[in-house]
């Protein structure tokens, strides 16, 4: 019998976890399937890590990858992602948004034969403003990315265990999974689904997450920011040269005066601001190359349960103990 593996990744969710587990045990055990369950615990101050605990301990099939801080949601998934057994893993949130009870129709495209099966939101419960931010991501990464990245697909996924694989693989530490997930190609599909409310608090992904997350995004699949410093160079360059040319024909052949403080002031302050943006946009890309030869783990383990300790493709580096 083939093996599908639930990956969550999870922060102070407490008041969730017993109702998402028995959801979760409850649509798992109903699929002519082997399952399990890795929970990766990033990091929680709450009650998680020992309902975690107590829930591993009653079901061996619940496994947990204590991460040793607050790494980030990306980075939990891609640590789920690592030690996930199975010939699939769906990856969902853990604060019930991705209801469980749609995992089994995944899995029928996944046995129809697709390698990534994606969850796309038909609508977000969540306010105007984070809507609309929400769509203008996707709108912008649609355009800056060469890759067809699908808008409104978040990690709910379905992967099969050869794009699980590729994906641990790559050894990028700014991770976008989605991205990551869609540049493996192959067969892929979508299949829609309501998302619902946070079934409890509040959104663990503040704000200043979210858009560590969106840049990393951006930056890291498309190189079109850098390119368009260049172009604006040209372009403003080429307006400079035909400014250059009726200065001088005014000067030498007309013999004009001069008047023009208002337009000095503001071609200054427009190549100004194009001049920082441009380093800002350098800046964006260096940080993340310097980050990269840094060449720090992405996550650091304090403990595994029910999961052979440091197994799987990519073992993850361990802070010694228990
Ligand atoms: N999460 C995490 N690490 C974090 C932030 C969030 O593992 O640093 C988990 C969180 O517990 C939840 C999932 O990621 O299971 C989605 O988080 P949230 O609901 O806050 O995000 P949103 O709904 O805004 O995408
Ligand atoms: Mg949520």
């Amino acid at each position: 019998m083939r093996m599908l593996t639930a990956v969550v990744p999870v922060y102070n969710e407490e008041s969730i976890l017993p109702e998402l587990n028995s959801r979760l045990v409850e649509v798992l055990g109903s699929m002519p399937l082997e399952w399990r369950i890795v929970y990766v615990d990033d990091g929680s101050r709450d009650g998680t890590p020992r309902i975690l605990a107590d829930l591993a301990e009653s079901e061996s099939r619940v496994g947990v990858v204590h991460l040793s801080r607050n790494f980030g949601q990306q980075e939990a998934i891609s640590a789920g992602l690592a030690v996930a057994p199975g010939d699939a893993v769906v990856v969902l949130d853990g604060d019930l948004q991705d209801p469980p009870e749609v995992i089994p129709s995944l899995v029928e495209e996944w046995e129809a034969g697709y390698r990534v099966v994606y969850a796309i939101k038909r609508d977000r419960k969540e306010g105007p403003v984070k809507r609309w931010l929400f769509s203008s991501f996707y709108w912008l990464l649609r355009k800056l990315s060469p890759l067809e990245i699908p808008s409104n697909a978040g990690n709910f996924s379905l992967m099969d265990r050869s794009v699980v694989d590729l994906i641990n693989r790559m050894p990028e530490r700014h991770r976008y999974v989605s991205g990551l997930r869609a540049y493996v190609g192959g067969p892929q599909i979508g299949v829609e689904f309501e998302r619902a409310a946070r079934y409890a608090g509040d959104p663990r992904q503040s704000p200043r997450k979210l858009l560590r997350m969106a840049s990393d995004a951006l930056f890291a699949f498309s190189d079109l920011p850098l390119r368009a410093a260049s172009f604006m160079g040209f372009v403003v360059s080429g307006v400079a040269f035909v400014v250059l040319v009726d200065v001088l024909y005014k000067r030498l052949v007309t013999g004009e005066a001069i008047l023009g403080w208002a337009s000095v002031m503001t071609s200054v302050l427009f190549l100004g601001g194009i001049q920082l943006i441009a380093l800002g946009v350098i800046g964006e890309y260096i940080g993340r190359i310097y980050d990269e030869t840094k060449g720090r783990p992405s996550v650091v383990v304090a403990r595994y349960r029910n999961l052979p300790a440091g197994s799987g493709p990519a073992a993850l580096p361990r802070l010694d103990g228990e």
